[in-house]
């Protein structure tokens, strides 16, 4: 398998953000990133999705959106669609449909930021995910790098700590959100988890200090998606876009934060003496399975199977142990950064049928 790194969820001055898709393509690049999908907020910008490059490398910029219904009184229920080819945002008061449609369009989706709570202290609502009568969407963003502000700074002053020193944001997804996807999965549907940026790099001003805030190069240094590919990308858009977003689809993918350490490297799979099984796969469950994590560094580790903790690690670099029953299992690593413990790498599941 060759291992990508794709950064999702990034707005331009096309809505929110603050910098163009060019601009942005470069700071994608000095961060080694392979992939990124923009989401503007209810605009679909055509002609730009393909290959940026400079001396250093190259980058693949994959066109989506951030879809909500505007006329609705709270701004709720934001749909990431990615790889649809065309905007969807003239269906966002028909949620069912426009995912249905996502989907016709070779697209995939993913309920953006499920758990959002207000930050009274800057008067921003409540965003969070609502509509639980959908199905057929792909998967949930379980880590968003921007409302964790939301869920973290409880005041002025904790926000505009986070706003200077973004490094100390990220901590772990929600408590709630991994509680609404071990729901979903437990309940028999296939949800694939990814991190999202939600880029917008804004302006922030504190008295006579004004700054910009959360720039595009901190959140491709944070929270990104590591997909792992049956073929190497081989600079052609349209083959390259489909392998990227077949996996994705899988969930043959995890997410890290790599400001922590790079995550490039780490592998979950089971495997018997016939198959490998990578996340995001089903199998049917055979005696005398074995699980196995490889890390790029120690660090401790938590099986979880089924929405519970299976079996915990302390300290470890490769963990190998038999299976001996069906279930759907993921991985979750922490490590000790900036005087916390906090969360590194949480895999898409396996599932052993
Ligand atoms: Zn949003
Ligand atoms: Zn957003």
């Amino acid at each position: 398998m060759f291992e990508i790194t794709a950064n999702i969820h990034i707005h331009t001055a096309y809505s929110d953000g603050s910098k163009y898709h060019a601009d942005i393509a470069m700071d994608a690049i000095s961060a080694g990133i392979d992939v990124i999908f923009i989401t503007d907020h209810n605009i679909y910008v055509d002609g730009l999705e393909g290959y940026f490059k400079n001396k250093n490398g190259k980058v693949l910029m994959i066109m989506g959106e951030e879809i909500h219904d505007n006329n609705a009184t709270q701004q709720k229920n934001h749909l990431l669609a990615l790889g649809a080819g065309e905007s969807f945002a003239h269906l966002s008061q028909d949620r069912q449909t426009m995912i249905k449609e996502i989907q016709s369009a070779g697209g995939i989706s993913f309920l953006a930021h499920p758990y959002d709570p207000e930050l009274p202290a800057f008067n921003e609502p409540d965003i969070s995910w609502e509509d639980w009568s959908v199905s057929g969407y792909t998967g949930i963003e379980l880590w968003n790098g921007f409302s964790d502000l939301k869920v973290r700074a409880k005041n002025k002053l904790a926000t505009y700590f986070y706003a200077f020193f973004p490094k100390f944001l990220p901590l772990s997804p929600p408590q709630k959100t991994f509680a609404i996807w071990e729901n979903l999965l437990t309940n028999g549907m296939k949800t694939v988890a990814i991190g999202g940026s939600d880029a917008h790099a804004i302006n922030f001003s504190v008295g006579p200090l004004n700054r910009l805030v959360f720039p595009y190069k901190y959140h491709f240094s944070s929270i990104n998606n590591h997909i792992l590919l049956e073929k190497e990308l081989i600079e052609n858009v349209i083959q390259d876009k489909n392998s990227i977003l077949n996996a994705l689809k899988r969930g043959t993918s995890f997410i890290a934060n790599d400001l922590i350490f790079p995550s490039k490297g780490f592998k979950f799979f089971i495997e018997d003496d016939m198959t490998k099984i990578q996340m995001g796969e089903s199998h049917p469950y055979t005696n005398g399975m074995t699980l196995t994590i490889i890390l790029p560094i120690r660090s401790d580790c938590r099986i979880m199977k089924n929405g519970t903790l299976f079996r915990k690690f302390s300290g470890e670099r490769e963990i190998k142990m038999n299976i001996n029953s069906s279930g759907i299992y993921r991985v979750e690593c922490y490590k000790h950064f900036l005087g916390r413990k906090r969360g590194w790498i949480f895999s898409n599941p396996i599932y052993l049928e």
